[in-house]
C-alpha cells in the first residue's frame, strides 16, 4: 500500500492535509503552497499553484486541481457544503475563518499523518542512517579542532562546513555551541564568547540526507573540570545510558524518561534536568513520539527517537548528551556512535 492508501485506510471522512511536512510524507512533493484532500481509501485531490504545477505532475496516485496563489481562498470554494476533516495544528485561524465562511464543515482530526510518519520506513531509516553516519564524522572531525580562543559562533560555522565537507545536504537546525555559563541554558545560542580552557562545551548539532534529519549531542571538556562539572558529566552520562537501556517496542515514552532520571535525582539534580528525555526525528527534528513525564505515547520497531538527559548548573555550566536510537524488536540500536567518554579538546 503506498503512504496515501494507508492514510485513506483509516479515515471516517475525507481529510485536508495542509501541513507542507505531511504533503510532502504522503507525495513526496515539496512546496510551500499545496494541499491534499484524501477520501476515505486514499482517492486524493492535490491543489497547488502554477510554480508547482511540474514538479506535482510526477506524484502518482493523486488528480491534480490547479488553484491560483490562495489555496486555503479556492478551496473555500472548492469544498463548499462537504464535512471534511482538517489538521488543527496545521490551519491558521484566518485560514479556518475562510475554510467556514465558504460553507464547509470542519472536523478536528490531527496527528494522523504524523503517527503513520513515526514509524519509519526502510527507504527512511536508510536516509537517516546516513545522516547520522555523518554526524559520527563530524563529531570526529570536531574533537581535533581547537576550542580555546575561538567564539561560539565561530565552531558553528565550523560545524555547518564541516556538514557539508563530509556529503550532507545541509544542517537540519542551527548548530548549539554552549560554553562555560552559557551551558546551563539548554537551547543556547552561539555567541561571541570566546571558549575559555577548564569548562565543559555542548555541541547540539544535526544534518540532512534527502530531507531526514540527524540530531546528536556532545560535551566536550577544554582542560581540567571544577568538580561540579566533571561530576555533572558522569551523572548525565549514566543517566544517558539508562535511558538508551530502557529503549524498547512496548516502553511508555514516560517509562523511558523516569529511568533515565533515577541517578541524577538521587544525587540531588533532578531539578536541573528539567526537559523531556527525547522526540522522534523524521522529516522533521522534532516529531512524534515524545519520550518525557507527561507523554502517553508508547515505542514500537521503526521509531527513531533521542535519549538526550541534560544537567544545567547556573552561573556554573552544563552538560547534554544525545544519541538518535532506532526501536527495533530486540530493543534499541543507537544511530549515532562517536564516543561519550568524556573527551577533552584544545
Ligand atoms: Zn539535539
Ligand atoms: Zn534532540
Amino acid at each position: 500500500m503506498t503512504r496515501l492508501e494507508r492514510l485513506g485506510a483509516g479515515l471516517a471522512e475525507p481529510l485536508l492535509v495542509t501541513s507542507g511536512v505531511n504533503v510532502r510524507y504522503l507525495t513526496g512533493l515539496s512546496s510551500s503552497n499545496v494541499a491534499l484532500l484524501v477520501e476515505p481509501g486514499g482517492a486524493t485531490m492535490l491543489y497547488t499553484d502554477f510554480r508547482y504545477l511540474e514538479k506535482a505532475a510526477a506524484v502518482e496516485g493523486v488528480t491534480i486541481e490547479r488553484t491560483m496563489r490562495d489555496v486555503i481562498g479556492a478551496l473555500a470554494t472548492l469544498l463548499s457544503g462537504r464535512r471534511v476533516g482538517f489538521e488543527p495544528a496545521h490551519v491558521t485561524f484566518a485560514g479556518y475563518e475562510r475554510l467556514a465562511g465558504g460553507g464547509i464543515e470542519l472536523v478536528p482530526t490531527g496527528g494522523l499523518v504524523e503517527a503513520l510518519r513515526s514509524v519509519k520506513e526502510p527507504s527512511e531509516i536508510a536516509a537517516i542512517r546516513r545522516a547520522a553516519a555523518f554526524s559520527d564524522e563530524m563529531y570526529a572531525a570536531l574533537a581535533q579542532e581547537k576550542f580555546t580562543g575561538r567564539t561560539e559562533r565561530e565552531l558553528a560555522w565550523w560545524i555547518e562546513q564541516a556538514f557539508h565537507d563530509v556529503g550532507a545536504d545541509g544542517v537540519a537546525f542551527g548548530s548549539i555551541v554552549a560554553s562555560g555559563t552559557n551551558g546551563a541554558s539548554p537551547h543556547a545560542e552561539p555567541s561571541d564568547l570566546v571558549i575559555a580552557p577548564g569548562t565543559l562545551v555542548t555541541i547540539d548539532a544535526g544534518c540532512r540526507v534527502d530531507g531526514y534529519c540527524s540530531d546528536c549531542t556532545r560535551t566536550f571538556a577544554t582542560g581540567e573540570l571544577p568538580t561540579e562539572l566533571a561530576e555533572a558529566y558522569a551523572l548525565c552520562l549514566e543517566g544517558e545510558l539508562a535511558g538508551l537501556a530502557a529503549v524498547r517496542p512496548g516502553v511508555s515514552g514516560r517509562d523511558a524518561d523516569a529511568v533515565s532520571r533515577v541517578a541524577i535525582d538521587a544525587a540531588g539534580l533532578g531539578e536541573r534536568y528539567g526537559h523531556g528525555l527525547g522526540h522522534g526525528v523524521g522529516l522533521e527534528v522534532h516529531e512524534a513520539p515524545t519520550l518525557r513525564p507527561e507523554s502517553e505515547d508508547v515505542l514500537e520497531v521503526g521509531n527513531i527517537v533521542t535519549v538526550e538527559p541534560g544537567i544545567y548548573l547556573p552561573g556554573v555550566g552544563g552538560v547534554r548528551i544525545e544519541d538518535l536510537v532506532l526501536v527495533t524488536a530486540d530493543g534499541g540500536e543507537s544511530l549515532t556512535h562517536f564516543t561519550k567518554e568524556l573527551t577533552t579538546v584544545g
